[in-house]
């Protein structure tokens, strides 16, 4: 057998947002790719800024030596610290360029941090409904991930997290804008989850890392502050990209940001430089680098998904669906009437529409939308959603 039985068992169990895309394309092949709204994926539909594009013809123009050639793994210099100068103004502490280390976006960020902490048989809490790509990050490098349920409101369950926390524990993952939930963690939760974290490191005689998956910052509405880890937290790293705030997915551009009050700071910066090298990452692309380093502090225009996103929570909380309203990101997390999450996404597809079930985010009864998408498909999907509910409610 060619293939080792791990990853035929993970293709077999493939992550639910895939199933759901393949399921979009066999729909579409059936039915015609205009008559199918698909909520699947959370792939920006708002084109990047009109900036990007003049820094993307400047980055091209520039008439460097060695303009595609090898850098050092951390990424050019002089983009860490502009990088750095941003992430000081949003964390509200001090960092230099020296603690930035330029990545594939921020599932390579993630990958070179998990790398970096843990040893074979180490555990990572995350807290559920969560972005389920970190089970597998974890076990890419020897460890087991851990699931904390979140509150009914899907703020941080504090008691949850340090009830699962043993001397294993090698970092806790937080996830704000949340992905699926929208949900931001006020910064009382967040300063006490530090305080716990505290406790627990001095405990279990091991540092516990906090690491703060950001690529939804800048995606806040209403004027939602989203709190700096890195301020509240010493043994902190954010890692994060541009794939979603400049609308970038496909060039794979992000960072690590590591906290220089974290313990073993130094050795965590030179871990994830090596490890962004023996991954096989080399470094973050060149031509993307010089891009993001003249774009620091710009994003897609949050108004955009801002009207979407109040386009569609209210539709659906007047046809009786049970919603939240979202914080930031582009997603909503409904409860699936009747609670069962299957039921209504297959319900939904017979009406043509996609949605993922929140099994798929460890968190059966609930299904995530991406509104990320043109307001037309919202606009058209709304009759089948109705259609749904009545047919569910009998
Ligand atoms: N973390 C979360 C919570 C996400 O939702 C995503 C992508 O959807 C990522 C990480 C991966 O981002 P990137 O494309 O920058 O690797």
């Amino acid at each position: 057998m060619a293939v080792s039985r791990k990853i035929r068992d993970t293709i077999e169990n493939s992550s639910w947002i895939r199933k759901m895309f393949e399921a979009g394309n066999a729909l579409r092949a059936t039915h015609g790719a205009e008559k199918v709204c698909d909520f699947s994926l959370g792939n920006p539909d708002v084109e990047p800024p009109a900036a990007f594009q003049r820094a993307l013809a400047q980055a091209v123009a520039a008439p460097l030596a060695r303009k595609h050639g090898y850098m050092p793994n951390a990424g050019y210099p002089e983009v860490r610290a502009a990088v750095a100068a941003q992430v000081s103004r949003e964390q509200g502490v001090p960092v230099d360029g020296g603690h930035v280390v330029m990545s594939c976006g921020a599932s390579g960020a993630m990958n070179a941090v998990l790398k970096t902490l843990l040893d074979p048989g180490d555990e990572v809490i995350a807290n559920t409904p969560c972005f389920m790509e970190y089970v597998s990050y974890v076990d890419n490098h020897g460890g087991t991930l851990v699931l904390a349920p979140t509150r009914p409101d899907f703020d941080l369950d504090i008691e949850a997290i340090e009830s699962r926390i043993t001397a294993r524990t090698a970092a806790v993952i937080v996830n704000s804008p949340n992905n699926p939930t929208g949900r931001i963690y006020p910064a009382e939760t967040l300063e006490s989850l530090a305080g716990m974290l505290l406790r627990a490191s001095a405990r279990t005689g091991r540092t516990i890392y906090l690491v703060a998956d950001e690529p939804y910052r800048k995606l806040a509405y209403d004027g939602a502050a989203v709190p700096g880890i890195l301020g509240l937290y010493p043994h902190s790293v954010v890692v994060t990209s541009y794939s979603k705030d400049l609308s970038l997915p496909g060039e794979r551009i992000g960072f690590a940001a590591i906290n220089p009050s974290a313990d073993d700071a130094q050795r965590l910066v030179d871990g994830v430089v090596l490890c962004t090298r023996i991954l096989g990452y080399v470094n973050a692309p060149a031509l993307m680098q010089r891009v993001i380093a003249s774009l620091q502090g710009v994003s897609v225009d949050v108004e955009i998904y801002r009207r979407k996103r109040d386009l569609f929570c209210s539709a659906l909380s007047s046809m009786g669906y049970h919603l939240a309203v979202p914080q930031g990101a582009f997603y909503l997390f409904p409860r699936a009437p009747g609670e069962d999450d299957l039921a209504l996404v297959r319900a939904l597809q017979e009406e043509l529409i996609l949605v993922v079930p929140g099994r798929g985010f460890s968190a059966p009864g609930y299904f995530r939308v991406a509104y990320c998408v043109d307001t037309a498909v919202i606009e058209r999907s709304l009759a089948g959603f109705e259609r749904t509910i009545r047919k569910l409610q009998g």
